[in-house]
């Protein structure tokens, strides 16, 4: 149920005032550390970050869709990596839990990934299994009133500081994601390591590594929902994160614009403000045209899910445009900074780097056309 409104606004005025009072003056700090400092994580704990989508009967705040976007908007207002840094619990890590958990294992859990006591990490990925995402060879065998569980699970936001992953693998000799199953596997069970993470192009501060799974008992309490259901949960729960993604790059291309606005009624060229060239007006009006449709894109799907339509095609439509269109605007914000674009003290030539990454994680934008066509074709229009 949506909160009453004064208490949203509440809400998104505390996020807004995180953002800018606290976050921006880091974002330096934690480019350079390759960090989010603990004492910012402590803060985001007590904001309740960490639960903005799990139910208020477990500890988080139970936003409908369409309110965890609007957050999301405003938290891209700074460098991703601050969202990145709770952004599974909230999305990825926990939703497959939130969909398919079972009463017992939600209360285990969902209490503590709301509060952020423990970190939760989404392990679909391996070395040879990317976008064709149900051909997982992780394997779990049965064995008794265990599965052990073995193979790599590759990129793993947040594995270095996970205590919980939710884990598809293979159960069954079906092909595709009908023979997974997916599986809660806490990390101090016998056989899990995680790799050192990896160096990135962007995205300073939230880590990406391998998990490692080496026999590993996962006692069969632990798995989500029946045996065959873990590629389904998997694409639901990834249904889901699309659209928060694309909220977070309409933040970010919304951030940018009001850089670029800020600069170029500063900078003179010419003998006036670059903002007064009608060449740097009209970069600046696609930029803002752009944003403007993903955001109503965005706000309408998030919408028309709460109110529980189906809309797999949409949150694709989604992720695929605000995606690409927060790399044209960073592109262009480039473009209007001129060489203070590419040099790392003005902040642009980092948001650049950052926002490559939403085109290509939770599904590509190869994939979101396979998805935005599957779908269309099957509605006959
Ligand atoms: C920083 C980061 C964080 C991540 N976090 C997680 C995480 O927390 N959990 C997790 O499970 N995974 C995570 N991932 C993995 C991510 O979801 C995958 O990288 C992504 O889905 C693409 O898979 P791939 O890298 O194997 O690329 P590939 O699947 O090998 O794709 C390579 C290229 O081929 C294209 N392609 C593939 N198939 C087709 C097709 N049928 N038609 C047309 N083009 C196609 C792709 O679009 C892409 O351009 C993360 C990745 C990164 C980089």
């Amino acid at each position: 149920m949506a909160l009453d409104p004064e208490t949203f606004d509440a809400l998104i005025d505390m996020v807004r005032r995180f953002v800018t009072e606290r976050l921006r003056p880091l974002e330096g700090d934690v480019e350079a550390a390759d960090a989010i400092p603990d004492d910012v994580v402590r803060e985001m704990r007590e904001m309740g970050l960490f639960g903005l989508s799990i139910a208020e009967e477990y500890g988080g705040l139970g936003l409908t869709m369409a309110e965890e976007c609007r957050v999301a908007i405003e938290l891209g207002r700074t460098t991703p990596a601050f969202r990145s840094t709770f952004g599974t619990n909230v999305g990825i890590g926990s939703q497959g839990l939130v969909m398919a958990g079972s009463d017992a294992q939600k209360a285990e859990w969902l209490p503590r990934i709301a509060s952020g006591e423990i970190v939760t990490s989404f392990a679909l990925t391996e070395p040879d299994v990317g976008s064709d995402s149900g051909a997982v060879k992780t394997r779990a065998v049965k064995d008794g009133d265990t599965y052990r569980l073995s193979g790599t699970k590759r990129y793993i936001t947040n594995a270095d500081k996970a205590d919980l992953f939710t884990v598809m693998a293979r159960t069954g000799d079906e092909p595709g994601g009908r023979g997974v199953s997916a599986f809660l596997v806490p990390r101090d069970l016998p056989g899990v390591s995680v790799g050192e993470p990896e160096k990135k192009m962007g995205q300073k501060g939230a880590k990406v590594a391998d998990l490692n799974l080496d026999d590993v008992p996962v006692p069969a309490a632990n798995r989500l929902g029946e045996e065959g259901q873990g590629f389904k949960i998997a694409m639901q729960v990834l249904d889901r994160g699309r659209l928060h993604i694309s909220a977070v790059c309409v933040g970010v291309a919304e951030r940018l614009i009001a850089d670029c606005v800020a600069y170029a009624s500063e900078r003179k060229q010419f003998g006036k403000p670059i903002a007064e060239h009608q060449l740097i007006q009209a970069m600046i009006a696609d930029s803002k045209t752009e944003a403007l449709a993903a955001r109503a894109l965005v706000l309408e799907t998030a919408g028309r899910k709460d109110a529980g339509d189906n809309v797999v095609m949409e949150s694709a439509a989604a992720k695929y445009f605000a995606s690409e269109m927060v790399g044209r605007v960073a592109d262009r914000a480039v473009q209007i900074f001129g060489g203070a674009g590419y040099i790392s003290d003005y902040g642009i030539e980092r948001l650049y780097r950052d926002v490559r990454l939403f085109r290509i994680y939770e599904g590509t934008s190869q994939i979101q056309q396979l998805i935005i066509a599957r779908e269309t074709l099957k509605r006959g229009g």
